[in-house]
């Protein structure tokens, strides 16, 4: 008998818990995707995420075409392209990788209950997760709300699965319809302003493994440690891969865990744990859905956000601010993507406290920009810096970003890298042109000679605004 794998954010074959349980039950897989972007409620993919996908996509159909199958692709509405497909395709069974986001576990769920009501089977599982957010529960039986209550219950339950190598072959079947071609689905950018991606990124389940590898004989030695500085590749840089499901969160956790010694034993805890919040903002997301567009602490329901500022908001997006951490992190985005984590807290905190604009209006420019974009990771981020969200960061803790750069760009080369303007500007002024205006006007005379707020000023302001609000 025949079966659709329904493939949506789990772009491999390895590990792949739905393909899997297809093969195992005996049925011939007929590979699908459905492109319907407007199922996902406010939420629609942005432009860099649209781009990553059109690859990953390519590369998928590229490694089911050497085993002898194809990727077929699909319009919306992706109930009724089901339903056609069933019949065409002369398939009893549908099969698909969980997502998380509300607007998508709703529509699955609505799925999953029509297609069973006519017959079909429809069979759902956890593809891209440690912990599934239901699997974690508080004593009292809710959700958690705190990281770290919630990363211990974790480390209790500790189970990954075994590993499930890609098929070797995987036959085609004759039935149904071929599907749209992949530039149908106009997910690559018309204008190339995407170019310098690709020199950073290999979207991909391929070059998931291989980035992996690449860490794991590099940066992992000493992460806890350089994790922290965006002036080195210290990190692994797999959130895409991990966004789009091009690697299990599984296999890398195992990869890690193999390599475990005394040594060692730091900089693997220290990554699990970054691996731990992309499961607890999963959870968060599952269990409040509404904090995608609304803060996780009513309290913040009563908070002044300054009038919407085009221009300052325009300023920030560009990398034009006139502090040069935040331009930094904000030109890195454009031209690559993806932003280092240090640097996403920086650049977000001078939007939310400095200028004082609202978190969504970052969310909502990060999630166009970022090929990492994820709903749930981007909603904890953005709440976790403006004070609005689970724990941790209080609105009171307003980030200086001088000193920030100081510390963790202490030689000034994440900066001279992007803006390079202030390449010939030493440090420490490279960190606060406006400190020495006369070095500035001389060695940098096309920067900014001022932040558009004021640091001291803008935090002043912020935390004025915390008080009223209390
Ligand atoms: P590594 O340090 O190598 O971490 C390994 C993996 O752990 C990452 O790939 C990621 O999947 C996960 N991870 C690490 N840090 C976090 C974190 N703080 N929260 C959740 N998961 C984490 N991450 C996204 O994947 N998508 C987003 O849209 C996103 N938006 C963010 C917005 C803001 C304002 C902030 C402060 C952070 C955001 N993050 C987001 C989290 C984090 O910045 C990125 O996951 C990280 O920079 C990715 O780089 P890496 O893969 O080299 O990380």
């Amino acid at each position: 008998p025949n079966a659709l794998v329904w493939f949506r954010n789990d772009l491999r074959l390895a590990d792949q818990p739905a393909l899997r349980a297809a093969l195992d039950e005996g049925y011939e897989p007929i590979c699908i995707y459905i492109h319907a972007p407007d199922e996902e409620g406010a939420w629609a993919p942005g432009a860099a995420s649209n781009a990553w996908r059109h690859r990953s996509l390519k590369a998928l159909d590229g490694a089911l075409r050497s085993r002898g199958s194809r990727l077929r692709l699909f319009f919306g509405p992706s109930l009724q392209t089901l339903q056609t497909l069933l019949m065409a395709c002369d398939a009893e069974a549908v099969f698909w990788n969980r997502r998380y986001e509300p607007a998508i576990e709703k529509r699955d769920a609505e799925i999953k209950k029509k297609l069973r009501g006519q017959g079909a089977r429809a069979e759902s599982y956890n593809g891209g997760l440690l912990f599934e957010p239901w699997s974690l529960s508080t004593q009292q039986n809710g959700p958690y709300r705190v990281f770290t209550p919630f990363w211990r219950a974790a480390l209790a339950a500790w189970r990954l699965p075994a590993a499930w190598d890609a098929p070797k072959r995987i036959e085609d079947v004759a039935e149904g319809p071929d599907g749209v071609a992949l530039d149908a689905l106009h997910l690559a950018p018309t204008r190339d302003w995407d170019a310098d991606f690709w020199e950073r990124w290999t979207p991909g389940e391929a070059s998931a493994h291989e980035a992996l590898e690449i860490f794991v004989e590099g940066a992992l030695r000493g992460y806890r440690e350089q994790r922290d500085r965006p002036d080195r590749v210290g990190t692994s840089r797999l959130s895409p891969h991990l966004h789009f499901g091009e690697i299990a969160p599984w296999r890398v956790a195992a990869e890690l865990e193999a390599l475990r010694t005394a040594s060692a034993a730091a900089d693997i805890d220290a990554y699990l744990r970054e691996l731990g919040w992309r499961e607890f903002a999963h959870h968060l997301l599952h269990h409040f859905p509404a904090t995608a567009e609304r803060n996780l602490d009513a309290r913040f329901d009563k908070f002044e956000w300054a009038r919407r500022h085009p221009a300052q908001i325009e300023a920030w997006r560009r990398g034009g601010t006139g502090v040069p951490i935040v331009d930094a992190g904000m030109r890195e985005l454009w031209h690559t993507g993806w932003m280092h984590n240090r640097v996403r807290m920086i650049a977000a905190s001078y939007l939310c406290k400095h200028l004082r604009q609202h978190w969504l209006e970052g969310a909502r420019w990060f999630w166009d920009t970022l090929v990492d974009a994820d709903l749930a990771n981007n909603t904890l981020g953005w709440q976790w810096v403006a004070g609005t969200g689970a724990d941790a960061s209080p609105y009171f803790r307003v980030f200086n970003p001088a000193t920030q750069a100081e510390k963790f760009d202490p030689e000034g080369d994440y900066i001279a890298r992007w803006v390079p303007e202030l390449k010939a500007l030493p440090v420490p002024a490279r960190f606060a042109p406006w400190t020495q205006p006369g070095l500035a006007a001389k060695l940098a005379p096309d920067y900014p000679p001022q932040p558009i707020v004021d640091l001291a000023e803008g935090r002043d302001r912020a935390l004025a605004a915390y008080r009223a609000m209390r």
